[in-house]
């Protein structure tokens, strides 16, 4: 093993999700198996041939619950986020293949249901709770969504077009984004639901869905200790827009150009995701977007980022279910 080899601080996973109701109906074969090691997908293409094999660090299949995907896939992030690193989870995948059901979960009170973000700040007060009592901790969030290019605050929802500023202090940041600080698990999942309600609102007074955003739920944990050394990690926890091709011929106007800037950003995100697995230092391309201008600090270095595709098992989402597929080892 090269010892200086620093790709596996980028993990990606799939999670295929239960068929749903309207797929369970229809008369169709199986479309991929997961093989023993729940390392390898195979997906049996219609198009193609021969089966297409590709690989995760790790398959989650259905009903693997919620702490599953938790301890695999985001409980190694949070950890290093309270050594001072910075962490990043992002769920890729088509709408409605279960980004939001892994990063925050079904609406539901039942805690087994509790999706990654829920689950990370348990963690997080758990971790500080038995810390040494002279470490003094500070845990600011921030939550906000990228919207065709513009960036809106999800906690006070009359801030829209916030602009990226960079300076030595606080590197790359997003200027006027409300920051609060919390102070129990509590206090975050209530700005967790604001921000949701605040996000299906702005939706839906401009016509559009949720699923053609991207949400950045932001933690940042700070410890002072006495001798005033401080350590920062920041974790950002992202459910990325719907990746689905929209057919282009029948889109118009702001559709369209919704379209246009989804592409382009998750493109964008692809890019700089496999660069940073290749072991690139330099050129890598963060400005090529929004998304990846914010997380310049905290994608690369020696920070950690889980990518978790999600998909179904459907042959009726087979062209959408490979494509996702083809991203999520892309980046790997
Ligand atoms: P997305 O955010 O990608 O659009 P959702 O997370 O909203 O998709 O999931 C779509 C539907 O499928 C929801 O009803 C959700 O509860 C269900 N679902 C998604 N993933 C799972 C899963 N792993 N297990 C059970 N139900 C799931
Ligand atoms: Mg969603």
């Amino acid at each position: 093993m090269d010892l200086c080899d620093d790709s596996n601080n980028v993990q990606v996973f799939c999670r295929v999700r239960p068929l749903n109701d309207m797929e369970k109906h229809l008369p169709s074969k199986p479309f991929i198996d997961i093989s023993a090691d729940s390392r390898t997908i195979t997906a049996h293409s219609s198009n193609a041939n021969e089966p297409i094999k590709y690989n995760f660090d790790y398959v989650f299949i259905p009903p693997t619950p919620q702490s599953t995907v938790y301890e695999k896939a985001a409980r190694p992030i949070v950890e290093s986020v309270m050594q001072g690193f910075n962490g990043t989870v992002f769920a890729y995948g088509q709408t409605s293949s279960g980004k939001t059901y892994t990063m925050t979960g079904p609406n539901s009170e039942d805690p087994n249901y509790m999706g990654i973000i829920p689950r990370m700040v348990t963690t997080i007060f758990v971790l500080i709770e038995n810390a040494d009592e002279n470490i003094e901790f500070t845990v600011k969030i921030s939550y906000c969504e990228i919207y065709c290019e513009k960036i809106r605050d999800l906690m006070i929802s009359s801030k829209e077009n916030l602009k990226i500023r960079e300076d030595r202090a606080r590197g790359v940041y997003i200027d006027g984004l409300t920051e609060v600080c919390a102070s129990t698990g509590e206090e975050i999942y209530e700005i967790m639901k604001l921000g949701n309600t605040n996000r299906a609102t702005a939706s839906t007074k401009m016509n559009n869905s949720s699923s053609r955003s991207h949400s950045i739920f932001s933690i940042t944990v700070t410890q002072s200790t006495m001798d005033f050394s401080t350590k920062v990690g920041k974790l950002h926890l992202i459910d990325l827009a719907g990746s689905e091709k929209v057919g282009k011929t029948t889109l118009e106007g702001i559709r369209l150009e919704e379209a246009k800037k989804i592409n382009k950003s998750l493109a964008a995100l692809g890019a700089v995701i496999t660069a940073l697995s290749e072991g690139k230092k330099s050129h890598i391309p963060y400005r090529d977007s929004k998304l990846t201008r914010i997380l310049e600090n905290s994608l690369g270095g020696n920070s950690k980022t889980s990518l978790i595709v999600t998909c179904s098992p459907s042959h009726y989402n087979e062209e959408e279910t490979l494509s996702t597929l083809r991203f999520g080892v892309r980046a790997k």
